[in-house]
Order: structure tokens, then C-alpha cells, then sequence
């Protein structure tokens, strides 16, 4: 198919797409603190999930860390967007770390819903992917009252004494049609199930997943950037199929583009996760060109304007810096 261009083809990329306010305000906090403090500033865990991004910020100085007993006393550490629970807090303030808390404020959103809940006396169900960090951060906030929820059919093994409090919470970067499914097979095993104040799953989840099934349901093949680890840039992925597209494989970058994919291809979606830089993006659609495909047509599906503060305690110190 080399060098036969597509006739009458079409490239649609997904508006929204890429950064939210919390990757944002989380890759920004690090840039900052980097400038403020000077090099080094570690990080605990990867900031966001996006190899691109974290290769930038260590070659700008940040160094990235597991855990905290490998952050030498006295130094300062910048928590990542996913959150922490508060363990980690303790053990920072035990150690005299100097912290800096870029946990995105809607996933801080879950920890008070998940203490509140706690507090409240319920047990909570919480919708989302076993080891992911955030899923670790919330489940932290409460862990004797918290039962983890991977999939629909784990609904099935769960018990409760009759006439436990019940309550549910998620991952903010899950599957909204699987979550709600989750769900309904909740409330149809435990009537007395009750919902959270708002939901869980973010506004730029939500935003991205609107956008790839509007371009999925036409395209023979759907791009979407994003590392392997990023649990909304997977979700892109099986959203993509199952709207329709035919196709669909993530990268993390044109390098891993199989040019097989694009055989007899006429209609490509692109799209990119809540933690990708555009120029990847750009990228892709330079390769599409190359290969013979036309200039991508926008499809616009939301605006977003969100933008967050950086946390108070880097603002604070960037005040006394003048
Ligand atoms: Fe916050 Fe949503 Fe972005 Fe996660 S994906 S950092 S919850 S806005």
C-alpha cells in the first residue's frame, strides 16, 4: 500500500483531546519547582502517566521515585496528580520532607467523598483497576471500609450482612458505559445502594471518550497516543472499538506506528489521553500526510476551559521568591 494514497479518505481528530486541567497544573508544578528550588526535585511516582513527559522533566533535573525512602531527608518532593493516601502523607512529614501536593483537585474530590462516606458509617464500593495509584490513594483514605470493584462481573462475588450502609466511588479515568453498568448490576444485587454526590469519572474522561466515539463510528482505524500505563488513554482504545471503529491501536509515538495498519485504510481517527503533549499528536497526523492521507478535519465535540490553581504551598513559596 506504500506510497498508493487513499481515495477519498478522510483523518478526524477528536477535539477534546490531550492535556486536562490536572496534568496541566501537575506538569506545570514540577517545571515550577524545578525553577524555584533548582534541580534536584523528586518526584514520587511518575507525575502523570506519560513516558514523553517524564523523560522531559528528568532531563530538566526531576528525579523519580517509587517511594519515599528513596528521597534523602530534608528534601523537597512533589506528590503526583494521581494522589496519595495519607500514609504517605505521615511518612513525609516523619522524614521532614518538604512536600508539594499535585494531586488533581478532582481526584482529592474522591479521597473527601471516600472519608466522608467512612465517617458516615457505609462501606464503600470502589469502581476501578487494582495497583493503580490513584485507586491505591483512595482506597487509603478508608481501607476497612473499602471493597475494590474491577469489572461488572466481580459484582457477582460480593457479599454484604444485611442491611450494610452501601455507597460506590470510581476511578476518575474509567470507562463511563462499563462504569454505569458496574453500577447497575450494584444497585440490582443491593437496592439500599447509594450514589455518591457527583460523579467520579472527570470532566476530561468523560469530554474524550464523547469525542472518539463520535469519530470511531466512521473510521476504519483509531491512533490514540498514549503510554501503556495511562488508564484513560487505554480506555480511548476500547471505547474506539466499541462505538465501531474497526480498528484501534495506542502508541506511545510515531516510532510505533505498524504501516500494516494503515493498508486499505480510508477513514483514520486520531485522538490522544488526558496526560499526552500535542506536539505527539502532531506528529501522527505529519506521518498520516506523509503516507498520503489528507489534512485531519477537526470534530469538535466539547469546549473546555477548566484551569486549575497550582497547589497553594508552591504559590506560596513563588510569592516569597518575588
Ligand atoms: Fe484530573 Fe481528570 Fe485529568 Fe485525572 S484525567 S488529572 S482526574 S482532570
Amino acid at each position: 500500500s506504500l506510497g498508493m494514497p487513499p481515495v477519498g479518505g478522510s483523518v478526524l481528530l477528536a477535539d477534546p483531546r490531550g492535556y486536562c486541567a490536572g496534568v496541566d497544573r501537575a506538569v506545570i508544578t514540577v517545571e515550577k519547582a524545578l525553577d524555584l528550588y533548582g534541580a534536584p526535585v523528586y518526584v514520587r511516582k511518575q507525575i502523570v502517566h506519560n513516558k514523553h513527559v517524564v523523560n522531559n522533566l528528568a532531563a530538566r533535573g526531576a528525579i523519580f521515585v517509587e517511594e519515599l525512602d528513596e528521597v534523602p531527608e530534608g528534601a523537597t518532593v512533589v506528590f503526583s496528580a494521581h494522589g496519595v493516601s495519607p500514609m504517605v502523607h505521615a511518612e513525609a512529614a516523619e522524614r521532614q520532607l518538604k512536600t508539594i501536593d499535585a494531586t488533581c483537585p478532582l481526584v482529592t474530590k474522591v479521597h473527601h467523598e471516600a472519608r466522608r462516606f467512612a465517617s458516615d458509617g457505609y462501606q464503600i464500593l470502589l469502581i476501578g483497576h487494582e495497583g493503580h495509584e490513584e485507586v491505591e490513594g483512595t482506597a487509603g483514605e478508608a481501607p476497612e471500609h473499602i471493597t475494590l470493584v474491577q469489572t461488572p462481573d466481580d459484582v457477582d462475588h460480593i457479599e454484604f450482612p444485611p442491611g450494610t450502609r452501601l455507597s460506590w466511588l470510581s476511578q476518575t479515568t474509567l470507562s463511563v458505559d462499563e462504569t454505569m453498568e458496574t453500577v447497575s448490576r450494584l444497585r440490582a444485587k443491593f437496592p439500599q445502594l447509594e450514589d455518591p454526590p457527583s460523579d467520579d469519572i472527570c470532566y476530561a474522561t468523560q469530554n474524550r471518550q464523547v469525542a472518539v466515539k463520535e469519530i470511531a463510528k466512521n473510521a476504519d482505524l483509531v491512533i490514540v497516543v498514549g503510554s501503556a500505563n495511562s488508564s484513560n488513554s487505554v480506555r480511548l482504545v476500547e471505547v474506539a472499538l466499541e462505538a465501531g471503529a474497526k480498528a484501534s491501536y495506542r502508541i506511545d509515538d510515531i516510532s510505533e506506528i505498524d504501516e500494516a495498519w494503515l493498508d486499505g485504510v480510508q477513514t483514520v481517527g486520531v485522538t490522544s489521553g488526558a496526560s499526552v503533549p500535542d506536539d505527539l499528536v502532531q506528529e501522527v497526523l505529519g506521518y498520516l500526510a506523509d503516507h498520503g492521507h489528507p489534512d485531519a478535519d477537526a470534530v469538535r465535540t466539547a469546549d473546555e476551559s477548566l484551569i486549575f490553581a497550582l497547589p497553594p504551598e508552591l504559590r506560596k513559596d513563588m510569592r516569597a521568591a518575588g
